[in-house]
């Protein structure tokens, strides 16, 4: 008997296995979860859909794919051994590597006999009688957990265009996000991409150097910022490692995304022309996402913001030959940075290869795949193999996948129907003692993932250790403290430039969904406060139980 079925006493169906914890994912999220579950006793088990742990790194394998965030900064903190001993090999790391790096610490930390693979979780009820989760697995199989963890990722539900045709497409089709095992080779063969998102402008480059020609088909052009990636040097991860303290402190307490870079202390507005562009060239030459932080305005201010986007449509100008296929990659329907920035290498410079043509299908829209083409604004475009960036259901997609239900039988799918509730982006109403890691209403995508994801499993970690010591039996989000959430998380993303974008942060890349800005804006060193200020106050806005037979035995002495 574990330890918190010990203290709240609670008998379940015969037969079923039961746990402390259910966790949903064994991805950076649900692995650090089920280690420090073990800390406190806990008997965990962790159920993940994939053949292995690694998550959105299991999945996302296609050509050019790496992190966008520095490989010394998207990396576990919480053990200085696992920080000393594993040496990144470049300054963005590729997929293989980052999916290595989870596979290490699901060793190292010896996780595997808790984690279930190959096992989706298909249901999640909350039986009102035990207080207890029965949670029903893809093997058929139910078990009961006092707790339910969803560590299911924000980018993980692969989405497919409802694109006519799409189905008798004789060639091969690859989705980014659901790329296969086996090796793929495009040599020789005409390509189709469809979507030029983060996932399409690594790739693309790729692509183009094995395909005997590439199509790319564009329906919003991004903006996006050299990685100027490069094989990481001893002494700079030294370096790194000699002020990993300062830097992981920073990055959690005072950046607002997560990621260790200096802070602005002006406006792009405060400064004249030469000065402006010369901060722009210095970051451009620099790389990567921290372009965005050469002003402390740039997301707020839309005059300030326009600095920046003409600075890089510049760019993208000197770097593309061709004036009007330069023309149709300047984004211009959002301000930079209210879409995802991208990074890339050498993503505008491919269309100067002849064997790259550029489609622009918002003015020519795809009207219909066939069996060996793509149609689109009346033409033909020859492909034998095509392959979807179209992105994903994020943040909610996962989550709504699984039927999910709470008091009275009340489904998450259907409190969430007008878009994502939840207080801090941890919990949400009627659904007790059901945590949701990264959730919307939290930082999240806005942020570095994983030191979001440690923050959240240390708080989660905290409050359930504070529940076992107080022998509390449930606890959820009080509905008001809920809704000024909500609120809040919607008026400080107002008072921003990130609402004027259709993007997937808002839920508008799939037909149908409510469009509500879904992460927290406030950045992850404000929110961290908050939540820590939550728990200090014994959990201030959650509402907490004691067991049943603690309350009989309260009234009859
Ligand atoms: P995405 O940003 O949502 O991009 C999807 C692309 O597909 C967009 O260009 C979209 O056009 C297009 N599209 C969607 N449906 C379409 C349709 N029916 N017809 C034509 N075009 C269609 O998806 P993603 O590139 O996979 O990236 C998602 C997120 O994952 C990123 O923003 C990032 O946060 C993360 N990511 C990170 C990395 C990294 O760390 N380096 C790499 C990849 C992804 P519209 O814009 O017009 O909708």
């Amino acid at each position: 008997m574990s330890a918190l079925q010990s203290v709240s006493g609670k008998s379940h169906a015969a037969g079923a296995e039961t746990y402390d914890v259910v966790v949903v994912g064994a991805g950076f999220a649900g692995m650090y979860m089920l280690h420090k579950l073990r800390g406190l006793g806990l008997s965990a088990r962790v159920y993940e859909q994939g053949g292995d742990v690694g998550g959105t790194w299991y999945w996302n394998r296609y050509p050019g794919a790496r992190c966008d965030v520095e490989s010394m900064q998207y990396s576990y903190s919480f053990s200085d051994e696992l920080q000393e001993e594993w040496d990144w090999s470049e300054r963005y790391a590729p997929q293989p590597e980052i999916l290595k790096y989870a596979n290490h610490v699901a060793d190292r930390f010896k996780l595997r006999p808790d984690i279930q693979l190959n096992t989706r979780v298909d249901r999640a009820a909350f039986d009102e009688g035990s207080n207890c989760w029965s949670v029903t697995t893809s093997d058929g199989k139910t078990v009961t957990a006092k707790y339910v963890v969803l560590a299911t990722g924000c980018l993980s539900n692969a989405r497919m265009p409802d694109i006519k045709g799409l189905a008798g497409f004789r060639g091969k089709v690859y989705h980014t996000g659901h790329w296969p095992h086996e090796p793929v080779d495009f040599k020789g063969q005409r390509v189709a991409v469809i979507g030029t998102g983060s996932s399409a402008i690594q790739s693309v480059p790729v692509i183009a150097e094995q395909a005997s020609h590439l199509t790319v088909f564009q329906r919003t052009a991004n903006f996006s910022i050299p990685a100027r990636n490069a094989a990481l040097t001893v002494e700079e991860r030294n370096a790194f490692r000699a002020n990993y303290p300062e830097i992981r402190r920073f990055a959690r307490e005072v950046a607002r995304n997560g990621i260790y870079t200096e802070m602005p202390d002006r406006g792009a507005l405060d400064d004249g022309d030469n000065e402006r562009r010369s901060k722009y060239e210095s970051r451009w030459t620099r790389g990567g996402l921290t372009f965005m932080m050469a002003y402390n305005n740039l997301a707020l201010d839309k005059a300030a913001n326009d600095t920046a986007a003409n600075f890089v449509r510049e760019k993208i100008a000197e770097i593309v030959k061709d004036p009007q296929t330069a023309k149709l990659l300047q984004p211009n329907n959002h301000p930079i940075g209210s879409k995802r920035i991208c990074v890339d290498t050498d993503y505008f410079a491919t269309f100067n290869r002849p064997n790259v043509t550029l489609v622009d299908i918002k003015s020519n829209p795809i009207e219909e795949i066939l069996p060996n083409a793509v149609r689109a604004g009346g033409k033909d475009y020859a492909v034998d193999a095509l392959v979807l960036a179209t992105g994903f259901d994020a943040m909610t997609g996962s989550v709504a996948k699984i039927d999910i239900r709470g008091r009275n039988g009340q489904t998450l799918n259907q409190k969430w129907a007008e878009g994502p509730k939840t207080y801090l982006g941890l919990m949400s109403a009627g659904f007790p003692n059901l945590f949701i890691i990264t959730g919307p209403g939290s930082p999240s995508v806005l942020s570095n993932m994983i030191v979001s994801i440690e923050q959240h499993v240390d708080w989660i970690t905290d409050c359930i250790a504070y529940m076992r010591d107080r022998h509390l039996d449930t606890m959820e989000a009080k509905r008001e403290a809920e809704d000024n959430w909500v609120a809040h998380v919607n008026e400080v993303a107002q008072g921003t430039l990130y609402p004027q974008a259709n993007s997937w942060y808002m839920g508008a890349n799939i037909p149908g969904k409510p469009q509500i800005f879904m992460p927290y804006i406030g950045g992850v060193g404000v929110y961290r406060q908050i939540c820590n200020d939550v728990a200090a106050k014994d959990y201030e806005g959650f509402a907490m139980s004691v067991p049943e037979r603690t309350q009989k035995l309260a009234a009859s002495s």
